[in-house]
């Protein structure tokens, strides 16, 4: 993996002489240089960085100012950053590692010092992404469902609490769709288990084309599915549900020897900050609608009023 460096010091001297120790390219295949904080911090938005080393003293933006800048980035907060000192200056040393530093090498410095230290904190950052990346595959994993791909109803429970919270301050509107394939049963029991599970993933993808950025898309249980729609109204909820009922319909699953449709119901119900309600309220509502739904003959959309 390519690796770059970024130097920051006012002084060319140091930033040639660095280049120079460092120009066999076995740690780093791209190094940049900036003299001040600001342009450095002008590098680090436009380009990725592995490592940066800063110097203390400089005119404009410093050292000190640069890490206070860099730790009010999100992004960016996480960078090891290794500080260039002066020999005797213990107080910025200090300074600079309570304020987020990851180390520092005292100037003027031995090459092999700074080689190793250079090292020990790609090693550190290589072992840092890989967390992290591991940590985001964890979180992912818990919040779906394994079949579907779409959101489980563990990820969907804690997420609408926040969203609720969220249309009532905003006085706003947030609709919920709840749906049930029909007759799933009789596929399980004519076509074997292995067809069903063919046919939740053939509906689920319906429910993920459908949701936008912020919707969510879940699988309530077994053959039960649930859309949150934030800014939307009961009548635009009621057309998404229409919308995915036709699109079931559509769907064509290969049997043994014929083709197999499948049918949904759907209760649909909508959240306003008038109406003093709780979540389960919310769901309660949707889920009477869906069952007037099936009640009606299935294979159509309800909604609570
Ligand atoms: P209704 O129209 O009233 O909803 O009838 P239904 O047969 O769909 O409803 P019922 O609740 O009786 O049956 C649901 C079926 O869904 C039973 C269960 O075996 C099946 N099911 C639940 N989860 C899965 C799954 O992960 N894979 C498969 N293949 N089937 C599942
Ligand atoms: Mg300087
Ligand atoms: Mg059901
Ligand atoms: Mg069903």
């Amino acid at each position: 993996m390519a690796r770059t460096l970024l130097i920051i010091d006012d002084s060319k001297t140091i930033r040639q002489q660095i280049q120079e120790i460092l120009q066999n390219g076995l740690l780093f295949q791209t190094i940049l240089q900036a003299e001040d904080g600001l342009k450095g911090l002008k590098i680090l938005v436009e380009q990725d960085v592995d490592v940066i080393l800063c110097d203390v003293e400089m005119p404009g933006i410093d050292g000190m100012k640069f890490l206070a800048m860099l730790q009010s980035k999100e992004d960016l907060r996480d960078k090891p950053v290794i500080m260039l000192t002066s020999h005797n200056d213990i107080a910025s040393k200090v300074k600079s590692l309570e304020s987020g530093a990851s180390d520092y090498i005292t100037k003027p410095f031995e090459n092999t010092e700074l080689v190793a230290r250079l090292r020990v904190h790609l090693e550190l950052k290589a072992l840092q992404d890989e967390l992290k990346e591991s940590n985001r595959l964890l979180r992912e994993l818990a919040q779906t469902d394994p079949l579907t791909h779409l959101y489980n109803r563990r990820h969907l429970m804690n997420a609408l609490e926040p969203e609720l919270n969220r249309t009532r301050r905003m006085r706003s509107h947030c609709t919920l769709i709840l749906a049930d394939i029909d007759h799933f049963k009789r596929v399980n029991d004519r076509y074997g288990h292995q067809m069903g599970d063919e046919i939740l993933v053939g509906v689920a993808g319906l429910f993920a084309k459908q949701s936008r950025q912020y919707d969510i898309a879940a699988r309530y249980g077994g053959e039960e599915f649930c859309l949150v729609l934030p800014e939307t109204t009961l009548e635009e909820g009621r057309e998404v549900a229409e919308r995915i009922r036709v699109q079931t319909e559509e769907l064509r699953f290969a049997g043994e020897a014929e083709e197999l449709r499948m049918t949904m119901s759907f209760g649909v119900a909508c959240y306003t900050a008038r109406l003093d309600e709780t979540l389960d309220g919310l769901i309660s509502r949707a889920d009477k609608a869906l069952y007037q739904a099936k009640s009606n003959g299935r294979n159509c959309v309800l909604c609570a009023r």
